[in-house]
């Protein structure tokens, strides 16, 4: 399949992204797992007027694509949220459903069919609006005291192959570090690297900040506590998204001159 083909279920769940000149620009996507029993049940929910919740689009697990709010009107996917000290998120973003039942139903690994109408829904999106890659999230970094989707599961590594969202490399002596206990100096610096790449860390949540982290970055356990693993990993994440921005800001100032 190189050739996207997206059918059309109208959800009537959406607002505008405001009026001008106060149009905030769509510089962000937020990928989903459904969390509900059925496909079928989470098109119904998305489209349901009573629920008030909506996406831009849902992948079902055998690849086929919806489209039930256009990318133009704000959708209601990402709650309250925030993301490198930015709120009302659903006005910059773009939201993809990704059906999976989710932890509380049977969590289980995505299909290969699913992946790939992913990697191809998700490259077109970025491309487009120019998404940077710091600002590819999944739910649960963006809301991490409620949210736990797309989850562990979820192939983040082969999307960033594709160009979409961030997987630095990790050196392979990290591993060895894992469930290593640090120093208070250590902690104090990965606290400083999770709030630099986007988390925001409120002191009463930042084990579950750290956990959406790991999920995320280092899913192999996300216990929410500091190892040495995990600084290392956070370490490693913020000098990916520093030198993101930094070739970002080259390209906003070499479009403006
Ligand atoms: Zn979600």
């Amino acid at each position: 399949m190189s050739q996207l083909e997206i059918r059309e279920r109208p959800s009537p769940n959406y607002g505008s992204r405001g009026e001008p000149p106060n149009v905030r620009p769509i510089n962000m996507l937020v990928l989903h797992y459904t969390g509900m029993q059925s496909a079928e049940a989470a098109l119904d929910r998305l489209c349901d007027p009573e629920a008030k919740v909506s996406s831009h689009y849902l992948v079902e697990e055998d690849g086929t694509v919806w489209r039930l709010v256009p990318e133009m009107q704000r959708a209601f996917h990402a709650g309250v949220s925030c993301w490198q000290g930015e709120r009302d998120l659903n006005h910059v973003s773009i939201g993809v459903e990704i059906v999976n039942p989710g932890h509380e139903w049977g969590y289980r690994p995505f299909p290969e069919a699913q992946m790939r109408a992913v990697e191809l829904l998700c490259r077109d999106v970025v491309a487009r609006h120019r998404i940077p890659s710091y600002r590819v999230v999944g739910h649960s970094d963006i809301a991490p005291d409620r949210k736990s989707d797309p989850g562990e599961l979820f192939d983040w590594p082969r999307l960033a192959r594709a160009g979409i969202g961030l997987w630095p490399p990790s050196a392979a002596n990290t591993a060895r570090g894992r469930g290593r206990g640090v120093g208070l100096i250590q902690r104090t610096a990965a606290l400083a690297d999770l709030a630099r790449i986007g988390y925001c860390v409120t002191t009463a949540a930042e084990q579950v900040a750290l956990a959406a982290f790991q999920r995320r970055f280092r899913p192999e356990r996300w216990d929410g506590l500091v190892d040495l693993e995990t600084c290392l990993r956070l370490h490693q994440v913020r000098m990916a998204v520093e030198a993101a921005q930094a070739a970002e800001t080259v390209r906003l100032r070499s479009r403006f001159n």
